[in-house]
């Protein structure tokens, strides 16, 4: 596995790589890997040929106060998860590398940007929409692996591909959780042992939401209704949303029967974390 931390040694790893390998695989991280990232590289060795990871933890998307210098770095412990993969490129430049002064040109994908996370967290969209952006560029890949978790990010992502007419396909991997149900995260490492269990409450919600739309409920108010009652069981986590919406657009929608994304938002202790679940059509 080779290791590059410029934008021109990311650039020859893989020209030498687009000799004999016709499908490339990217798979974008902030580092601090766990079972979720390790599922996107596998998925994408299943796909392609060869697979480049980055690992950067883009300052652009995390707003002044939020979590940029408390989080989890561990680079020489991601490289070991990854060479045991099998990844062929590990791209994993400084802030100065993206971002050298005078950088100006950032990707705005307007009014979906809006929504979800991109309310209660306005600059982040856009920091992730310019670094990808970025990363595709550098790495011209023929797929780029992403995960469900992120909902709001696949939906503004998707929108970008299409709208940028970027040459590649997004591919999106499901949830990976732990046993008993908390999706993973590299902010769970902030969680103290209650604050897991309140954490719990997330997965729970969902959960309850799925079954009551098993039981025939497809209006999204009750459904609403019903997923805040099972919040409300842990008063100490701090909500941001609980949404149904149409998981391409993030607007919200009035009954699941088409199909839909719940999702939700929870400040627990110092962590923000969120958790989704696609609802197919009926
Ligand atoms: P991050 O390092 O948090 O920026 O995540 C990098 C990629 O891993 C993103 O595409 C995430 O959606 C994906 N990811 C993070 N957690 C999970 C998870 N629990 N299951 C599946 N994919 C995940």
């Amino acid at each position: 596995m080779l290791t590059v931390k410029t934008i021109a040694g990311a650039r020859a790893a893989v020209a030498r790589l687009r000799v004999e390998r016709h499908c490339i695989g990217l798979v974008p991280t902030m580092g601090a890997l766990h079972e979720g990232h390790l599922s996107l590289v596998r998925a994408a060795k299943a796909a392609c040929d060869a697979v480049v990871a980055t690992i950067f933890v883009n300052p652009t998307q995390f707003a002044p106060g939020e979590d940029f210098s408390t989080y989890p770095r561990r680079f020489e412990a991601d490289c070991a998860l990854l060479e045991a993969e099998g990844v062929d490129v590990v791209f994993a430049p400084e802030a100065a590398e993206m971002y050298p002064a005078g950088a100006s040109t950032i990707v705005e994908v307007e009014e979906i940007s809006d929504r979800l996370d991109g309310l209660s967290r306005p600059g982040h969209p856009r920091g992730v929409a310019t670094v990808v952006a970025k990363l595709f560029n550098i790495v011209q890949p023929d797929k780029a692996f992403f995960g469900q978790k992120d909902a709001a990010q696949v939906a503004v992502l998707r929108h970008m591909v299409r709208d940028q007419n970027y040459n590649l396909e997004l591919v999106v991997c499901p949830t990976v959780r732990e046993t008993d149900g908390l999706a993973m995260s590299s902010r769970n490492h902030y969680l103290s042992a209650d604050e897991r269990r309140s954490a719990l409450v997330l997965s729970r919600t969902l959960r309850h939401i799925e079954a009551r739309i098993a039981a025939g409920v497809v209006e999204s108010a009750p459904l609403i209704d019903a997923g805040l009652a099972v919040l409300a069981e842990e008063p100490e986590i701090r909500l941001d949303y609980l949404r149904i919406v149409d998981p391409e657009t993030l607007e919200d929608v009035a009954d699941v029967s088409a199909g839909a994304l719940v999702a939700v938002a929870a400040a627990v202790g110092p962590a923000r974390l969120i958790d989704n679940v696609l609802i197919p059509p009926r």
